[in-house]
Protein backbone atom coordinates (compact mmCIF):
# COMPACT_ATOMS: atom_id res chain seq x y z
CA UNK A 1 0.00 0.00 0.00
CA UNK A 2 1.23 3.28 -1.10
CA UNK A 3 0.55 6.51 0.71
CA UNK A 4 -0.79 7.38 -2.74
CA UNK A 5 -3.65 4.64 -2.58
CA UNK A 6 -4.58 5.73 0.75
CA UNK A 7 -7.57 8.24 0.95
CA UNK A 8 -7.54 11.01 3.47
CA UNK A 9 -9.47 13.61 3.05
CA UNK A 10 -13.26 14.29 4.15
CA UNK A 11 -15.95 12.78 2.26
CA UNK A 12 -19.00 15.06 2.47
CA UNK A 13 -21.75 14.86 -0.03
CA UNK A 14 -20.05 12.81 -2.51
CA UNK A 15 -17.21 14.65 -2.31
CA UNK A 16 -13.68 14.57 -0.82
CA UNK A 17 -12.66 17.79 0.95
CA UNK A 18 -9.97 19.10 3.08
CA UNK A 19 -10.71 20.54 6.42
CA UNK A 20 -11.21 23.84 7.10
CA UNK A 21 -8.36 25.80 7.26
CA UNK A 22 -6.62 22.93 6.07
CA UNK A 23 -5.71 21.11 9.54
CA UNK A 24 -4.78 17.68 9.22
CA UNK A 25 -3.54 15.04 12.36
CA UNK A 26 -1.44 11.91 11.79
CA UNK A 27 -2.69 8.47 12.12
CA UNK A 28 0.21 6.19 12.92
CA UNK A 29 1.05 2.76 12.80
CA UNK A 30 1.09 1.29 15.97
CA UNK A 31 3.53 -1.62 15.31
CA UNK A 32 6.07 0.80 13.49
CA UNK A 33 5.71 4.05 14.74
CA UNK A 34 5.32 5.26 11.09
CA UNK A 35 2.91 8.27 9.86
CA UNK A 36 0.82 5.86 7.12
CA UNK A 37 -0.64 9.45 6.05
CA UNK A 38 -2.03 12.77 7.15
CA UNK A 39 -6.15 12.63 7.39
CA UNK A 40 -8.27 16.07 7.41
CA UNK A 41 -9.00 17.06 10.77
CA UNK A 42 -12.73 18.29 10.66
CA UNK A 43 -13.66 21.22 12.22
CA UNK A 44 -16.96 22.45 13.67
CA UNK A 45 -17.86 24.24 10.73
CA UNK A 46 -16.95 20.91 8.64
CA UNK A 47 -19.54 18.88 10.53
CA UNK A 48 -21.85 21.77 9.64
CA UNK A 49 -20.98 21.05 5.87
CA UNK A 50 -21.67 17.12 6.38
CA UNK A 51 -25.27 18.12 8.19
CA UNK A 52 -26.08 20.38 5.26
CA UNK A 53 -25.18 17.44 2.77
CA UNK A 54 -27.19 14.86 4.94
CA UNK A 55 -30.33 17.36 5.68
CA UNK A 56 -30.27 17.76 1.93
CA UNK A 57 -30.38 14.14 1.13
CA UNK A 58 -33.17 13.37 3.25
CA UNK A 59 -35.05 15.68 1.50
CA UNK A 60 -33.89 14.08 -1.85
CA UNK A 61 -36.85 11.91 -3.34
CA UNK A 62 -33.82 9.91 -5.19
CA UNK A 63 -33.28 8.89 -0.87
CA UNK A 64 -36.30 9.77 0.68
CA UNK A 65 -38.56 8.10 -1.98
CA UNK A 66 -36.37 5.51 -2.87
CA UNK A 67 -38.06 2.29 -3.73
CA UNK A 68 -37.00 0.03 -0.50
CA UNK A 69 -36.18 -2.87 -2.83
CA UNK A 70 -33.81 -0.28 -3.91
CA UNK A 71 -32.22 0.74 -0.95
CA UNK A 72 -31.73 -3.02 -0.38
CA UNK A 73 -30.18 -3.70 -3.41
CA UNK A 74 -27.68 -0.33 -2.40
CA UNK A 75 -26.47 -1.94 0.75
CA UNK A 76 -26.09 -5.98 -0.63
CA UNK A 77 -24.20 -4.54 -3.45
CA UNK A 78 -21.74 -2.41 -0.25
CA UNK A 79 -21.71 -5.70 0.72
CA UNK A 80 -20.03 -6.94 -2.47
CA UNK A 81 -17.86 -3.82 -2.91
CA UNK A 82 -16.24 -4.82 0.48
CA UNK A 83 -16.05 -8.39 -0.48
CA UNK A 84 -14.18 -7.19 -3.23
CA UNK A 85 -11.57 -5.06 -1.28
CA UNK A 86 -11.43 -7.02 2.18
CA UNK A 87 -7.83 -7.58 1.65
CA UNK A 88 -7.16 -3.94 1.25
CA UNK A 89 -9.75 -2.89 3.63
CA UNK A 90 -7.97 -5.30 6.12
CA UNK A 91 -4.73 -4.88 6.02
CA UNK A 92 -5.60 -0.95 5.86
CA UNK A 93 -7.30 -2.06 9.53
CA UNK A 94 -4.02 -3.54 10.64
CA UNK A 95 -1.92 -0.65 10.03
CA UNK A 96 -4.00 1.80 11.49
CA UNK A 97 -4.98 -0.25 14.61
CA UNK A 98 -2.11 -2.61 15.26
CA UNK A 99 -4.41 -6.38 15.32
CA UNK A 100 -3.08 -8.91 13.33
CA UNK A 101 -3.89 -9.52 10.00
CA UNK A 102 -5.53 -12.89 10.41
CA UNK A 103 -7.99 -10.86 12.96
CA UNK A 104 -8.83 -7.90 10.46
CA UNK A 105 -9.01 -10.15 6.92
CA UNK A 106 -10.71 -13.41 8.72
CA UNK A 107 -12.83 -12.20 11.19
CA UNK A 108 -13.26 -8.58 11.07
CA UNK A 109 -14.11 -8.26 7.55
CA UNK A 110 -16.41 -11.36 7.22
CA UNK A 111 -18.50 -9.85 9.82
CA UNK A 112 -18.80 -6.19 8.00
CA UNK A 113 -19.90 -7.66 5.12
CA UNK A 114 -22.75 -10.26 6.86
CA UNK A 115 -23.46 -6.96 8.57
CA UNK A 116 -24.21 -4.89 5.33
CA UNK A 117 -25.92 -8.30 4.02
CA UNK A 118 -27.98 -8.86 7.13
CA UNK A 119 -29.22 -4.81 6.87
CA UNK A 120 -30.23 -5.10 3.24
CA UNK A 121 -32.39 -8.08 4.09
CA UNK A 122 -34.17 -5.54 6.48
CA UNK A 123 -34.58 -2.22 4.53
CA UNK A 124 -37.71 -3.74 2.65
CA UNK A 125 -39.23 -5.37 5.10
CA UNK A 126 -39.88 -2.11 7.51
CA UNK A 127 -43.30 -2.52 8.34
CA UNK A 128 -46.11 -0.43 10.56
CA UNK A 129 -48.81 -1.93 12.25
CA UNK A 130 -53.14 -1.76 12.60
CA UNK A 131 -54.38 -1.37 15.70
CA UNK A 132 -57.69 -1.73 16.71
CA UNK A 133 -58.64 1.53 18.48
CA UNK A 134 -62.37 2.54 19.94
CA UNK A 135 -64.67 4.73 17.56
CA UNK A 136 -65.17 4.61 14.10
CA UNK A 137 -61.04 4.90 12.99
CA UNK A 138 -58.75 3.27 11.21
CA UNK A 139 -55.61 3.83 12.72
CA UNK A 140 -52.06 2.47 12.02
CA UNK A 141 -48.65 3.01 12.23
CA UNK A 142 -45.58 3.97 9.61
CA UNK A 143 -42.11 3.73 10.62
CA UNK A 144 -40.23 6.60 9.16
CA UNK A 145 -36.62 7.01 9.65
CA UNK A 146 -35.35 9.62 12.68
CA UNK A 147 -33.54 11.94 9.97
CA UNK A 148 -29.58 12.76 10.19
CA UNK A 149 -28.07 10.10 12.22
CA UNK A 150 -24.47 11.00 13.48
CA UNK A 151 -22.49 7.87 14.59
CA UNK A 152 -19.40 7.86 16.78
CA UNK A 153 -17.11 5.37 17.14
CA UNK A 154 -13.96 3.65 18.47
CA UNK A 155 -10.48 2.35 17.74
CA UNK A 156 -10.57 -1.33 18.86
CA UNK A 157 -13.21 -2.48 15.96
CA UNK A 158 -12.80 0.51 13.38
CA UNK A 159 -14.90 -0.40 10.01
CA UNK A 160 -16.82 -3.51 12.28
CA UNK A 161 -18.39 -1.07 14.97
CA UNK A 162 -18.83 1.94 12.34
CA UNK A 163 -20.90 -0.83 10.54
CA UNK A 164 -22.86 -1.94 12.93
CA UNK A 165 -24.21 1.84 13.23
CA UNK A 166 -23.84 2.51 9.39
CA UNK A 167 -25.30 -0.21 7.82
CA UNK A 168 -29.20 -0.75 10.08
CA UNK A 169 -29.40 3.48 10.07
CA UNK A 170 -29.05 3.73 5.88
CA UNK A 171 -31.44 0.51 5.84
CA UNK A 172 -33.58 2.03 7.49
CA UNK A 173 -33.59 5.14 5.53
CA UNK A 174 -31.53 7.90 7.55
CA UNK A 175 -28.81 9.79 6.19
CA UNK A 176 -25.72 9.20 8.11
CA UNK A 177 -23.00 10.91 8.90
CA UNK A 178 -19.95 9.28 10.88
CA UNK A 179 -16.92 10.83 13.09
CA UNK A 180 -14.55 7.87 13.21
CA UNK A 181 -11.63 7.44 16.08
CA UNK A 182 -9.26 9.87 15.56
CA UNK A 183 -6.83 6.81 16.25
CA UNK A 184 -8.24 4.36 13.49
CA UNK A 185 -10.10 6.90 10.78
CA UNK A 186 -8.92 5.24 6.92
CA UNK A 187 -11.33 2.10 6.74
CA UNK A 188 -14.19 4.48 7.32
CA UNK A 189 -12.72 6.56 4.94
CA UNK A 190 -12.51 3.91 2.58
CA UNK A 191 -16.22 2.76 3.54
CA UNK A 192 -17.38 6.05 2.00
CA UNK A 193 -15.71 5.58 -1.50
CA UNK A 194 -16.87 2.33 -1.49
CA UNK A 195 -20.72 3.64 -0.48
CA UNK A 196 -20.60 6.02 -3.87
CA UNK A 197 -18.73 3.65 -6.10
CA UNK A 198 -22.37 1.55 -5.63
CA UNK A 199 -24.28 4.49 -6.14
CA UNK A 200 -25.44 5.95 -2.76
CA UNK A 201 -26.94 9.23 -3.89
CA UNK A 202 -25.26 12.55 -2.36
CA UNK A 203 -25.14 13.40 1.41
CA UNK A 204 -26.36 9.65 2.61
CA UNK A 205 -23.29 8.55 3.54
CA UNK A 206 -20.73 11.07 5.12
CA UNK A 207 -17.25 10.99 6.91
CA UNK A 208 -16.19 13.26 9.16
CA UNK A 209 -13.13 12.37 10.84
CA UNK A 210 -11.45 14.47 13.56
CA UNK A 211 -10.84 14.69 17.46
CA UNK A 212 -13.76 14.35 19.44
CA UNK A 213 -13.39 17.61 21.56
CA UNK A 214 -13.85 19.18 18.07
CA UNK A 215 -15.73 17.12 15.00
CA UNK A 216 -17.52 14.66 18.01
CA UNK A 217 -18.37 16.72 20.32
CA UNK A 218 -19.41 19.60 16.91
CA UNK A 219 -22.05 16.10 15.59
CA UNK A 220 -23.50 16.01 19.02
CA UNK A 221 -24.87 19.35 19.90
CA UNK A 222 -25.54 20.10 15.95
CA UNK A 223 -29.21 21.02 16.00
CA UNK A 224 -29.43 19.29 12.19
CA UNK A 225 -28.71 16.22 13.36
CA UNK A 226 -31.61 13.91 14.52
CA UNK A 227 -29.61 11.04 16.64
CA UNK A 228 -26.60 9.73 17.95
CA UNK A 229 -25.21 6.61 17.96
CA UNK A 230 -22.27 6.51 20.13
CA UNK A 231 -19.54 3.38 21.10
CA UNK A 232 -16.73 4.38 23.07
CA UNK A 233 -15.83 4.99 26.74
CA UNK A 234 -18.32 5.44 29.80
CA UNK A 235 -16.75 8.76 30.66
CA UNK A 236 -17.16 9.91 27.21
CA UNK A 237 -20.80 8.51 26.95
CA UNK A 238 -21.77 10.84 29.94
CA UNK A 239 -20.18 13.76 27.91
CA UNK A 240 -22.17 13.19 24.36
CA UNK A 241 -25.49 12.33 26.91
CA UNK A 242 -24.79 16.23 28.21
CA UNK A 243 -23.84 17.16 24.66
CA UNK A 244 -27.10 15.63 23.68
CA UNK A 245 -29.67 17.13 25.52
CA UNK A 246 -30.16 20.89 24.72
CA UNK A 247 -31.05 19.79 21.19
CA UNK A 248 -33.08 16.34 22.83
CA UNK A 249 -31.41 13.98 20.08
CA UNK A 250 -32.34 10.64 20.15
CA UNK A 251 -28.86 9.13 22.36
CA UNK A 252 -27.85 4.90 22.16
CA UNK A 253 -24.42 4.34 23.85
CA UNK A 254 -22.53 1.37 23.85
CA UNK A 255 -19.88 2.11 26.48
CA UNK A 256 -17.22 0.47 28.73
CA UNK A 257 -17.36 -3.06 30.15
CA UNK A 258 -15.90 -5.41 33.02
CA UNK A 259 -16.83 -8.47 31.98
CA UNK A 260 -17.01 -11.12 34.75
CA UNK A 261 -15.74 -14.73 33.04
CA UNK A 262 -17.16 -17.03 35.64
CA UNK A 263 -15.40 -20.72 35.55
CA UNK A 264 -17.03 -23.13 37.71
CA UNK A 265 -15.54 -26.55 39.22
CA UNK A 266 -17.79 -29.01 36.95
CA UNK A 267 -16.91 -27.26 33.66
CA UNK A 268 -14.68 -28.43 30.89
CA UNK A 269 -11.56 -26.53 32.64
CA UNK A 270 -9.67 -27.21 29.72
CA UNK A 271 -12.43 -25.26 27.73
CA UNK A 272 -12.60 -22.46 29.94
CA UNK A 273 -9.20 -22.11 29.61
CA UNK A 274 -9.42 -21.43 26.09
CA UNK A 275 -12.25 -18.97 26.58
CA UNK A 276 -10.60 -17.32 29.41
CA UNK A 277 -7.84 -16.96 26.67
CA UNK A 278 -9.73 -15.61 23.74
CA UNK A 279 -12.12 -13.79 26.13
CA UNK A 280 -9.23 -11.55 27.14
CA UNK A 281 -6.47 -11.53 24.61
CA UNK A 282 -8.60 -11.66 21.63
CA UNK A 283 -8.04 -8.14 19.87
CA UNK A 284 -5.55 -7.02 22.13
CA UNK A 285 -8.15 -7.15 25.14
CA UNK A 286 -9.08 -3.55 23.49
CA UNK A 287 -12.13 -4.91 23.46
CA UNK A 288 -15.48 -3.57 24.94
CA UNK A 289 -16.76 -7.34 25.98
CA UNK A 290 -12.96 -8.40 26.82
CA UNK A 291 -13.63 -10.83 29.92
CA UNK A 292 -11.10 -9.52 32.14
CA UNK A 293 -12.43 -10.72 35.20
CA UNK A 294 -11.88 -14.18 35.53
CA UNK A 295 -13.96 -15.85 38.26
CA UNK A 296 -12.96 -19.36 39.44
CA UNK A 297 -14.24 -21.57 42.04
CA UNK A 298 -11.80 -22.48 44.38
CA UNK A 299 -11.43 -26.28 44.06
CA UNK A 300 -9.86 -25.79 40.37
CA UNK A 301 -8.77 -22.50 41.50
CA UNK A 302 -4.83 -23.49 41.37
CA UNK A 303 -4.50 -25.53 38.30
CA UNK A 304 -6.61 -23.06 36.14
CA UNK A 305 -4.02 -20.29 37.07
CA UNK A 306 -1.45 -22.60 36.01
CA UNK A 307 -3.42 -23.67 32.95
CA UNK A 308 -4.18 -20.20 32.00
CA UNK A 309 -0.68 -18.58 32.81
CA UNK A 310 0.96 -20.98 30.46
CA UNK A 311 -1.56 -20.51 27.93
CA UNK A 312 -0.94 -16.75 28.28
CA UNK A 313 2.62 -17.56 27.77
CA UNK A 314 1.95 -18.64 23.77
CA UNK A 315 0.21 -15.48 23.05
CA UNK A 316 3.00 -14.89 20.55
CA UNK A 317 3.84 -11.02 20.59
CA UNK A 318 4.93 -9.76 16.94
CA UNK A 319 4.66 -8.00 13.76
CA UNK A 320 0.75 -7.93 12.86
CA UNK A 321 0.94 -8.88 9.36
CA UNK A 322 3.03 -12.10 10.59
CA UNK A 323 0.86 -14.70 10.23
CA UNK A 324 2.40 -16.93 13.73
CA UNK A 325 1.69 -13.17 15.46
CA UNK A 326 -1.09 -13.68 18.10
CA UNK A 327 -0.98 -10.15 19.87
CA UNK A 328 -0.77 -7.10 17.98
CA UNK A 329 0.38 -3.58 18.37
CA UNK A 330 -1.38 -1.77 21.55
CA UNK A 331 -3.31 1.13 19.24
CA UNK A 332 -0.83 4.02 21.11
CA UNK A 333 1.32 5.00 22.89
CA UNK A 334 -0.99 6.81 24.88
CA UNK A 335 -3.20 3.52 25.51
CA UNK A 336 0.37 1.13 26.10
CA UNK A 337 1.15 3.58 29.02
CA UNK A 338 -2.31 3.15 30.52
CA UNK A 339 -2.11 -0.46 30.51
CA UNK A 340 1.33 -0.62 32.33
CA UNK A 341 0.04 1.81 34.85
CA UNK A 342 -3.05 -1.11 35.67
CA UNK A 343 0.11 -3.56 35.82
CA UNK A 344 1.66 -1.33 37.89
CA UNK A 345 -1.51 -0.57 40.25
CA UNK A 346 -1.94 -4.51 40.32
CA UNK A 347 1.47 -5.13 41.67
CA UNK A 348 0.81 -2.43 44.09
CA UNK A 349 -2.08 -3.71 45.49
CA UNK A 350 -1.01 -7.09 45.96
CA UNK A 351 -2.36 -8.73 43.01
CA UNK A 352 0.46 -11.70 41.70
CA UNK A 353 1.60 -11.55 38.66
CA UNK A 354 1.63 -14.76 36.60
CA UNK A 355 2.15 -14.09 33.33
CA UNK A 356 3.59 -11.29 31.07
CA UNK A 357 3.38 -7.41 32.45
CA UNK A 358 6.40 -6.43 30.51
CA UNK A 359 6.67 -3.55 27.61
CA UNK A 360 8.36 -5.28 24.78
CA UNK A 361 9.05 -4.36 20.99
CA UNK A 362 9.38 -5.88 17.87
CA UNK A 363 12.13 -5.22 15.39
CA UNK A 364 12.79 -2.43 17.95
CA UNK A 365 9.91 -0.11 17.97
CA UNK A 366 6.15 0.10 18.52
CA UNK A 367 3.61 -0.28 21.19
CA UNK A 368 3.73 -4.02 22.73
CA UNK A 369 3.06 -5.37 25.51
CA UNK A 370 2.95 -9.60 26.10
CA UNK A 371 0.20 -11.43 27.67
CA UNK A 372 -0.50 -10.83 30.91
CA UNK A 373 -2.05 -12.61 33.74
CA UNK A 374 -3.07 -11.47 37.48
CA UNK A 375 -3.95 -13.84 40.28
CA UNK A 376 -5.36 -13.53 43.76
CA UNK A 377 -7.17 -10.76 42.63
CA UNK A 378 -9.50 -9.10 45.13
CA UNK A 379 -12.69 -7.78 43.87
CA UNK A 380 -12.34 -4.36 44.99
CA UNK A 381 -8.66 -3.90 43.65
CA UNK A 382 -8.57 -1.28 40.59
CA UNK A 383 -8.13 -4.04 38.30
CA UNK A 384 -11.02 -5.58 38.73
CA UNK A 385 -13.06 -2.59 38.51
CA UNK A 386 -11.61 -0.48 36.43
CA UNK A 387 -11.30 -1.02 32.53
CA UNK A 388 -7.73 -1.51 31.58
CA UNK A 389 -8.94 -2.28 27.29
CA UNK A 390 -5.59 -4.40 27.06
CA UNK A 391 -4.16 -7.54 27.87
CA UNK A 392 -4.69 -7.99 31.08
CA UNK A 393 -6.76 -10.81 33.04
CA UNK A 394 -7.97 -9.92 36.24
CA UNK A 395 -8.31 -13.53 38.05
CA UNK A 396 -10.57 -13.99 41.27
CA UNK A 397 -11.15 -17.22 43.13
CA UNK A 398 -14.77 -17.50 44.10
CA UNK A 399 -16.24 -20.42 47.02
CA UNK A 400 -19.03 -21.23 44.93
CA UNK A 401 -21.76 -20.27 42.35
CA UNK A 402 -23.27 -17.73 44.42
CA UNK A 403 -20.10 -16.02 45.59
CA UNK A 404 -19.72 -15.75 41.48
CA UNK A 405 -22.92 -14.14 41.12
CA UNK A 406 -21.82 -11.60 44.01
CA UNK A 407 -19.02 -10.52 42.59
CA UNK A 408 -19.74 -10.86 38.83
CA UNK A 409 -22.09 -7.85 39.40
CA UNK A 410 -20.25 -5.54 41.36
CA UNK A 411 -19.09 -3.06 39.08
CA UNK A 412 -20.59 -0.38 37.75
CA UNK A 413 -20.53 -1.86 34.10
CA UNK A 414 -22.60 -4.72 32.78
CA UNK A 415 -21.57 -5.25 28.99
CA UNK A 416 -21.24 -8.64 28.83
CA UNK A 417 -20.50 -12.25 30.50
CA UNK A 418 -19.53 -15.75 30.38
CA UNK A 419 -20.48 -18.75 32.87
CA UNK A 420 -18.87 -22.50 32.40
CA UNK A 421 -19.88 -25.01 33.98
CA UNK A 422 -21.73 -28.52 32.77
CA UNK A 423 -24.73 -27.71 35.06
CA UNK A 424 -27.64 -26.64 32.36
CA UNK A 425 -29.53 -25.79 35.21
CA UNK A 426 -27.09 -23.61 36.96
CA UNK A 427 -26.27 -22.18 33.14
CA UNK A 428 -29.70 -20.86 33.15
CA UNK A 429 -29.83 -19.38 36.22
CA UNK A 430 -26.66 -17.60 36.65
CA UNK A 431 -27.46 -15.84 32.86
CA UNK A 432 -30.75 -14.27 34.15
CA UNK A 433 -28.92 -13.42 37.48
CA UNK A 434 -25.86 -11.68 35.56
CA UNK A 435 -26.73 -8.05 35.25
CA UNK A 436 -25.14 -8.13 31.53
CA UNK A 437 -26.56 -7.46 27.81
CA UNK A 438 -24.93 -10.58 26.67
CA UNK A 439 -24.19 -14.05 28.50
CA UNK A 440 -21.73 -16.45 26.88
CA UNK A 441 -22.37 -20.00 28.01
CA UNK A 442 -19.43 -22.21 27.48
CA UNK A 443 -18.22 -20.08 24.54
CA UNK A 444 -16.93 -16.35 24.41
CA UNK A 445 -16.97 -13.54 22.49
CA UNK A 446 -19.75 -15.10 20.10
CA UNK A 447 -21.15 -11.86 18.06
CA UNK A 448 -23.96 -12.23 14.98
CA UNK A 449 -25.45 -9.63 13.32
CA UNK A 450 -28.56 -11.40 13.81
CA UNK A 451 -28.21 -10.90 18.00
CA UNK A 452 -28.29 -7.89 19.76
CA UNK A 453 -25.69 -6.20 22.03
CA UNK A 454 -25.02 -3.58 24.30
CA UNK A 455 -24.99 -2.74 28.09
CA UNK A 456 -26.80 -3.18 31.18
CA UNK A 457 -25.79 -0.23 34.37
CA UNK A 458 -22.84 1.88 33.18
CA UNK A 459 -22.30 0.20 30.37
CA UNK A 460 -25.31 2.03 28.40
CA UNK A 461 -28.56 1.58 26.36
CA UNK A 462 -29.84 1.00 23.49
CA UNK A 463 -28.63 -2.15 21.28
CA UNK A 464 -26.62 -2.83 18.29
CA UNK A 465 -27.35 -5.41 16.01
CA UNK A 466 -30.42 -7.49 15.10
CA UNK A 467 -33.76 -6.13 13.86
CA UNK A 468 -35.92 -4.80 16.66
CA UNK A 469 -32.33 -3.07 17.91
CA UNK A 470 -32.50 -1.36 14.59
CA UNK A 471 -35.86 -0.41 14.28
CA UNK A 472 -36.07 1.50 18.03
CA UNK A 473 -32.73 3.45 17.02
CA UNK A 474 -33.00 4.18 13.49
CA UNK A 475 -36.65 4.87 12.71
CA UNK A 476 -39.68 6.63 14.77
CA UNK A 477 -43.16 5.89 14.63
CA UNK A 478 -46.45 7.80 13.36
CA UNK A 479 -49.21 6.97 14.46
CA UNK A 480 -52.26 7.49 11.67
CA UNK A 481 -56.02 7.88 12.51
CA UNK A 482 -58.54 7.91 9.43
CA UNK A 483 -62.20 8.09 10.26
CA UNK A 484 -64.37 5.38 8.67
CA UNK A 485 -67.91 6.64 9.56
CA UNK A 486 -68.03 8.03 6.20
P1 LIG B 1 -11.79 5.10 23.68
O1 LIG B 1 -11.52 4.97 25.14
O2 LIG B 1 -12.22 3.86 22.99
O3 LIG B 1 -10.78 5.92 22.94
P2 LIG B 1 -13.47 7.37 23.60
O4 LIG B 1 -14.76 7.39 24.31
O5 LIG B 1 -12.36 8.23 24.05
O6 LIG B 1 -13.11 5.86 23.62
O7 LIG B 1 -13.66 7.61 22.04
C1 LIG B 1 -14.70 7.05 21.29
C2 LIG B 1 -15.12 8.03 20.23
O8 LIG B 1 -15.66 9.19 20.87
C3 LIG B 1 -13.98 8.53 19.35
O9 LIG B 1 -14.45 8.66 18.02
C4 LIG B 1 -13.68 9.88 19.95
O10 LIG B 1 -13.09 10.78 19.03
C5 LIG B 1 -15.05 10.35 20.34
N1 LIG B 1 -15.08 11.40 21.37
C6 LIG B 1 -14.17 11.65 22.33
N2 LIG B 1 -14.52 12.74 23.06
C7 LIG B 1 -15.70 13.18 22.55
C8 LIG B 1 -16.59 14.26 22.85
N3 LIG B 1 -16.34 15.12 23.85
N4 LIG B 1 -17.70 14.40 22.11
C9 LIG B 1 -17.98 13.54 21.12
N5 LIG B 1 -17.19 12.52 20.76
C10 LIG B 1 -16.05 12.33 21.46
Amino acid sequence: MSERTIRNQMWIGNEWADATDGYTFATVNPATHETITEVASGQAADIDRAVEAARAAMRNPEWRDMNPHKRSRLLWKLADALQANADELGALETADNGKPYFEARKVDLPSVIENFRYYAGLADKIEGSTIPVAGPFLNYTLREPVGVVGCITPWNFPLSLATWKVAPALACGNAVILKPAEQTPLTAIRLAELAAEVGFPAGVFNVVPGFGETAGAALVAHPGVDAIAFTGSTEVGKIVMRGAADTLKKVSLELGGKSPNIVLADADVRAAVRGATTGIFYGKGEVCAAGSRVLVERSIYDDFITEFAARAEKMTVGDPMDASTRLGAIVSEEQLDRVMAYVDAGRDEGARLVAGGERTSVNGTGNFVTATVFADVEPGMTIAQEEIFGPVAAVIPVDDVDHAIEVANDTMYGLASGIWTRDIGTAHRVARELQAGTVWINTYNQYDSASPFGGYKASGFGRDLGHEAALEKYTQTKSVWVAVDG
